[in-house]
């Protein structure tokens, strides 16, 4: 199985897209709530972390861009 591991900075991708139609966010603050920015729109929004993984479909893997 895969773990739902994610950490700062990282996309990850929700089951439910954004009214804007992303479904692309960035983990922007984590902790016991996990803040994520829509990389659509740019809303933040601020949700309990079990609630974060049980709509998080995947982390989207990185670029070889950054290395
Ligand atoms: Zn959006």
């Amino acid at each position: 199985m895969l773990k739902k591991e994610f950490k700062l900075g990282d996309l990850v991708e929700m089951k439910k897209p954004h009214p804007c139609g992303s479904k692309i966010w960035k983990v922007v603050r984590t902790g016991a709530d996990i803040r994520i920015q829509c990389q659509g729109c740019s809303h933040q929004v601020m949700i309990p972390r079990s609630k974060f993984e049980k709509n998080m479909k995947k982390v989207v893997p990185p670029t070889n861009k950054e290395r």
